[in-house]
C-alpha cells in the first residue's frame, strides 16, 4: 500500500514492470457493480475486496505501466454518494498528483455523471487524465463489460503524446468503448453497455482495434506546468424542479421559494419552455425577489435552451431566469454546488453560469 492514503482502506499497491514503465496511474476504488458480487443468502449484490478485482482483471499486467490502487472505506453503492465522497476524492488527487500520470476512479454508474460533473469543476487547470468507469456487470461475471472498461480507461489515463503530455488531460467517463467528457454525461441505460450518453457533445475517443483520440474536442491547459486548483468548498443549496403537464402552484411554490435553497435548476420542456399561467410566472417572480438563482435547462437529452425561442422561454427570460444553454442536469448541479461554494454573491455565480468553464456547455 503506498502510504499515507488516509481515509482509505489499507490496500495493495501492485506494480508491474517498473523498470520500463511508461506511465503511472492511481487506481481509486469507491464501489459499484463492478466490484460486486453475487450474496447468495440476501440475494442481492454486495461490494467485495477490491484485491479480488485485480485477480479478475489480469490484463491490466500487460500494460508497461505502475498502478497503485486505493479504496474508499468503506466501498459505497454509488446512490449513496454525498459531496463529502467528492471533497475526498479531489483532496487524494491534489496530495498525490505529482506522482501519477493519471487517476482512473472505479465508480457505481447510478451516479457517475454526477461525480464526474463534480469533479470537473472542483478541478480547475487539469493537465493529467482523471477517468471513471464501472461496469453493468460484475467483473467476475462471465459477460461482463467490467474488464474492457477498466483496461480501456487505465490505457486512455496512461496515453501521453511525443512531448509526454496527457492525451486527455480531463475528467471524462469511459465505458462502452466510448470515452466522453464527464460533465456532458447522463446515464441513459440501467441494462445496456453503452450506458452513458453525451448529447450534446461529441465523444473525446473511441476505443477500437486502437484507441482513436478526437484531439481537435479535448480541452489542454494553457500553461502544462501550473499546478491546478483543487476546490473542496461546495455549496449544496440547490433543488431541481423538473416542470411536467398537471404541476400545482403548491409543488412549484415549495420548491422554488423554498428558505434552505439558494438556487434553483428548472428542467424545462424542449428548448426552455414553460407553462405560461399566471400563478406559474408569478412564483417564479416570488422566487427572484426573494434572490434565489433560477437556472433553465432542458429535459431533452440533446439540444439546447433558447429563452429567446418561444413566447413561453422570454417570459421566463424577462421574469431573471438564467439560461443553462445544453448543460445536463448534472452538469449544471455540479456548476452550481461549486461556484456557490466559492462565492456568497449570487451576481457572480450568475455572470460565471453564463461563461463556458469546462467545456459543459456549448457557447
Ligand atoms: N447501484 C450501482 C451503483 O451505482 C449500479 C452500478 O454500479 O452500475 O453503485
Amino acid at each position: 500500500m503506498p502510504k499515507g492514503f488516509s481515509g482509505y482502506r489499507s490496500d495493495m499497491k501492485f506494480t508491474f514492470d517498473t523498470k520500463t514503465e511508461k506511465s503511472s496511474i492511481l487506481l481509486i476504488y469507491t464501489g459499484g457493480t463492478i466490484g460486486m458480487k453475487a450474496d447468495p443468502v440476501e440475494q442481492t449484490l454486495k461490494p467485495f475486496d477490491f484485491s479480488q478485482i485485480l485477480e479478475e482483471v489480469p490484463e491490466l499486467g500487460k500494460f508497461a505501466y505502475r498502478i497503485d490502487s486505493c479504496t474508499f472505506d468503506p466501498v459505497i453503492d454509488s446512490a449513496d454518494i454525498e459531496p463529502k465522497l467528492w471533497q475526498k476524492t479531489v483532496r487524494l488527487i491534489d496530495e498525490r498528483y505529482e506522482e501519477y500520470d493519471g487517476f482512473v476512479i472505479l465508480h457505481g454508474t447510478d451516479t457517475m455523471a454526477y461525480s464526474a460533473s463534480a469533479l470537473s469543476f472542483m478541478i480547475e487547470g487539469l493537465t493529467k487524465p482523471v477517468i471513471f468507469t464501472g461496469s453493468q456487470l460484475p467483473v467476475g461475471a462471465a459477460r461482463t463489460d467490467g474488464k474492457e472498461n477498466l483496461v480501456s480507461a487505465v490505457e486512455i489515463a496512461a496515453d501521453k503524446d511525443p512531448q509526454g503530455h496527457a492525451i486527455v488531460p480531463e475528467v471524462c467517463i469511459c465505458f462502452g468503448n466510448s470515452l466522453m467528457r464527464g460533465n456532458r454525461t447522463s446515464k441513459v441505460s440501467s441494462e445496456n453497455f453503452r450506458a452513458f450518453r453525451s448529447g450534446n457533445f461529441p465523444l473525446l475517443a473511441e476505443a477500437g482495434i486502437s484507441i482513436r483520440y478526437d484531439r481537435a474536442n479535448i480541452r489542454r491547459p494553457d500553461d502544462w506546468s501550473r499546478r491546478p486548483v483543487f476546490h473542496t468548498e461546495l455549496d449544496t443549496r440547490v433543488s431541481i424542479l423538473k416542470i411536467h403537464p398537471g404541476i400545482t402552484p403548491q409543488v412549484v411554490r415549495n420548491i422554488l421559494c423554498g428558505p434552505e435553497t439558494r438556487a434553483v435548476i428548472i428542467e424545462t420542456y424542449g428548448s426552455g419552455n414553460a407553462p405560461t399561467k399566471e400563478w406559474f410566472l408569478d412564483i417564479i417572480e416570488e422566487g427572484i425577489a426573494m434572490g434565489k438563482i433560477i437556472l433553465n435547462v432542458t429535459q431533452c437529452l440533446a439540444g439546447s435552451v433558447d429563452m429567446g425561442l418561444y413566447a413561453t422561454g422570454k417570459k421566463l427570460r424577462d421574469a431573471g431566469v438564467l439560461c443553462g444553454y445544453d448543460c445536463t442536469t448534472e452538469g449544471a448541479l455540479a456548476k452550481l454546488f461549486y461556484l456557490m461554494g466559492i462565492s456568497e454573491d449570487n451576481a457572480f455565480v450568475a455572470r460565471e453560469l453564463d461563461k463556458n468553464l469546462r467545456g459543459e456547455i456549448t457557447k
